[in-house]
Formats: structure tokens, sequence, C-alpha cells
């Protein structure tokens, strides 16, 4: 059998409000879980554990340190660096918070010029039909001029919340296996 990978540092980013809490909670309850007892070392804000990922182990490390409103400046760079890859959220009834994303992954590209750091754009809240305020479309025509992946989730809903884990798993695979 495969040995465990090290640990993934994966970052949450994004405007408050956004959904990052609810993330790290689906993360750190995960019935999806390999051991049945959840999280080796977790707190609020970081969570450790090992998820299977196409029949693979892999242990990530999630951070949810991100404070847009009351974090330094040198504060949030430091975040810019201490990241693996990068699930960048919005909320699909905020534009600001999508702007915002924007901005965001242009501070990321600054702080990760060369490397290819996975990043996957995350339009999240898609089960506020009616309050909707970006299209599926606006997203992936953003995501693709960024260079990045993307999808919509929905942390309310547990809709597409463990395929993003899972995806960022993945192109953290395939760089480390184009070393
Ligand atoms: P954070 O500031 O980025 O950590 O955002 P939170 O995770 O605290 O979420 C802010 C609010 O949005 C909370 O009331 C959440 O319950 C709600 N929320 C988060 N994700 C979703 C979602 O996918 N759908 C809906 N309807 N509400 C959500």
């Amino acid at each position: 059998a495969a040995e465990p990978e090290s640990p993934y540092r994966v970052v949450l980013l994004g405007a408050s409000g956004v959904g990052k809490t609810a993330f790290t909670s689906i993360f750190a309850g995960a019935a999806d879980s390999m051991d049945s007892d959840d999280c080796e070392l977790c707190g609020d804000e970081v969570c450790e554990k090992v998820i299977e990922v196409d029949g693979e182990p892999a242990t990530i490390t999630l951070l949810d340190t991100w404070d847009a409103e009351t974090d330094s400046e040198w504060a949030q760079e430091l975040h810019m660096q201490t990241g693996d890859a990068y699930l960048l959220l919005y909320s699909v009834t905020d534009r600001a918070s999508f702007l915002r994303a924007s901005e965001l992954r242009i501070t990321l590209r600054r702080f990760r010029p060369a490397q290819h750091t996975p990043i996957i754009l995350v339009g999240n809240k898609c089960d506020l039909v009616r309050r909707r305020e970006v299209s599926v479309s606006e997203g992936r025509a953003c995501a693709a001029v960024f260079d990045c992946k993307f999808i919509e989730t929905s942390a309310a809903m547990q809709h597409n919340v463990w395929e993003a884990f899972h995806g960022i798993v993945r192109q953290l695979r395939l760089r480390r296996d184009s070393k």
C-alpha cells in the first residue's frame, strides 16, 4: 500500500461571510474521514485529517485563519506564503465577495509567481438561487482568466464541498508527480 503523503497545507481564503467556517466544519466533522475518530488535531481554525482520494490516503491540514477584516497586511501576506494550495471562496449571492476573490488571486500570484500553486475558485451558496448575483458563467470565465479550476458549492446542502477538497488533492498530486 502507498505510504501516506506528508500533510498538504490547504488555506481557505475569501471575504468574510462566504462560508469558510462552514467548509471547515464539514471538513472537521466528516463522514468521509478514513478513521472514525475524526480530526487528530483540530482547533477552530486548524484541522488536520486523512481523507481518501482516488483510493489513496492524503493528509490535509486545513487552515481557516484568514481574517480579512482585522488582520494586518503582514499577517495577510504570511497567509499567501504558507499554503501548498488554496481554496479561494466567494459567495454567489455577494458580488463584492466575487471581486474580492479576484483581488486575492492577484495578490496570490504576486507571492507565488513562478510556482504552479494549486488554486480552486469556489462559488459557494449555490443553493440560494433567488439571491444569486454572480452567474456560473461569470465564475467560470474568471477562473479561466486566472488559470485556476472552478467549482460551485453549497456548504448548507453539503453539495460539492468534498469535490473541492478532492480536486485540490488531485492537483497537488499532479504537481508532485510531475516533479
Ligand atoms: P466565513 O465568514 O467565511 O467563515 O463564513 P461562514 O462559514 O461563517 O458563513 C457565513 C454565513 O453563511 C453563515 O450564516 C452560514 O450558515 C451561511 N452559509 C455558509 N455557506 C452557506 C451555503 O452554502 N448556503 C447557505 N444558504 N448559507 C451558507
